[in-house]
């Protein structure tokens, strides 16, 4: 068995990994790194090809299965440092790509906003064939709906891919990790997120989150005219708990903004949702709204694109005066979501805030529990799944070898049986 680091392995985002047994290839996962392309949630890729991305480091580097017989591609989760390559990348395997409802209801249209064809696209509720590897989507906890541990079975044993997950005890939405399955499963390899794993805790429940934001919507002792938040679009589960606190104070929730349209859409269309909210993404039709809305925006609960301070996404355009709408003494903005750490997020972020400082607007932020595992949730599933190999992935080096760390404190050795790879390397399993 061979498994090829192809992507994520040196950065958080761009996640592709190949398993090769035999003669047959099966690639997991084709994202995108989207702060190389200076993009974010409401910006359009699709003018942009293959060469480009990878010239800029935007897309992983698969030119090591050149010639290689891919037999499918199983898709972990909708985000895009997971997904969003396929629609640049996955045409010239000619294979089968799999994914969950929503996984697979999303690589559609992305694979239609970049004119290509989506007949490939099969969605699998849990299990299936891809050569003679078979594959199952097995249930975690995370910031998505439909998010899975994929897992591998071959001749040469078996595989598991935690990229991305964390371990949720009451999610709001969907199913808890399916931890029977998990626990029968005696990977060979284990491939591994890393994104907290140098965080010294457990990741809360998403429940917290929820909490956070009822008990700030109630609050009455906090005053405010427009109310405006903003949240990761594909994080449905936080959207959907905004839209209800929304409601219960009185306020009619409205989506603003392209790609929280979009998902809430897929949401709603593969039965993970059942509220319809009201949805604007076309900049005219937003514009009309935020015009009409401004003589009763009390009435309103705006929840926008924008969290990362993307200059283009609606926060950003309404806080430059882009839209009819001017923020005024009275207004609040709340952050349900962290900054992603890397500098383009932090200084459009630092810009943003200060921004809507000079506004004089309130600002409620950190009102966000994570979607990844920190460090003694790897050490929960680690010690339930007790793999022969750990291979840590979607981080730089930092971030691996604290893996590494956590790895030898769990009795694994670097080098040994757990190993740090980088990207376009090829790993031969001992
Ligand atoms: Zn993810």
């Amino acid at each position: 068995m061979n498994i090829y680091a192809l992507g994520g392995y040196e950065e958080v985002g761009k996640n592709m990994t190949a398993v090769e047994v035999g003669d047959e290839v099966v690639i997991i996962d084709m994202g995108l790194r989207i702060d190389r392309m200076m993009i974010h949630e409401d910006t359009d890729v699709h003018s942009l090809q293959e060469q480009e991305l990878r010239k800029i480091g935007a897309v992983p580097d698969d030119r090591l299965l050149a010639g290689k017989k891919v037999v499918g591609i199983v898709l972990s989760h909708g985000h895009l440092d997971h997904i969003g390559a396929v629609s640049k990348m996955a045409i010239k395997y000619e294979c089968p790509i799999v994914g969950r409802p929503f996984t697979a209801n999303i690589v559609r249209q992305l694979m239609k906003d970049d004119g290509e064809s989506d007949k490939n696209v099969i969605t699998v509720e849990k299990e299936g064939y891809l050569g003679d590897f078979k594959f199952e989507f097995i249930n975690v906890t995370h910031s998505i709906p439909h998010s899975s541990i994929v897992a591998l079975y071959t001749r040469e044993g078996d595989v598991l891919y935690a990229n991305d997950y964390k371990l949720d005890p009451h999610p709001p939405i969907g199913e808890k990790t399916d931890f029977q399955k998990l626990k029968g499963v005696n990977p060979r390899v284990l491939i591994i997120e890393s994104v907290r794993v140098r965080e010294q805790k457990k990741t809360p429940s998403e429940r917290i989150a929820v909490m956070m934001l009822e008990d700030f919507f109630h609050d009455e002792n906090f005053e405010f005219d427009c109310l405006i938040s903003t949240t990761f679009s594909s994080h449905v589960s936080r959207v959907r708990t905004l839209v209800e606190a929304s409601r219960k104070i009185g306020r009619t929730p409205v989506l603003l903004g392209r790609s929280l349209c979009r998902y809430w859409s897929a949401a709603m269309e593969e039965n993970i949702v059942s509220q319809d909210v009201l949805r604007i993404s076309r900049r005219g039709a937003l514009n009309k709204f935020l015009k009409e809305a401004r003589e009763d925006h009390s009435a309103y609960s705006l929840i926008v694109t924008g969290h990362q301070g993307e200059p283009d996404a609606v926060l950003s355009r309404i806080t430059d005066g882009k839209t009819p709408y001017t923020f005024s003494t009275g207004d609040c903005v709340v952050f349900s979501a962290s900054t992603i750490p890397n500098p383009v997020n932090e200084a459009n972020r630092y810009i943003l805030e200060t921004k809507l400082m000079m506004k004089n607007v309130r600002m409620v932020k950190d009102m966000h529990v994570s979607g990844h595992a920190s460090k003694e949730d790897h050490r929960e599933l680690l010690r339930a799944v007790s793999p022969e190999f750990i291979i840590p992935s979607h981080g730089e080096f930092d971030r691996l070898s604290s893996w590494g760390v956590l790895g030898e404190e769990e009795g694994y050795q670097v080098g040994k049986d757990l190993f740090i790879l980088k990207n376009n390397q090829k790993m031969k399993v001992p």
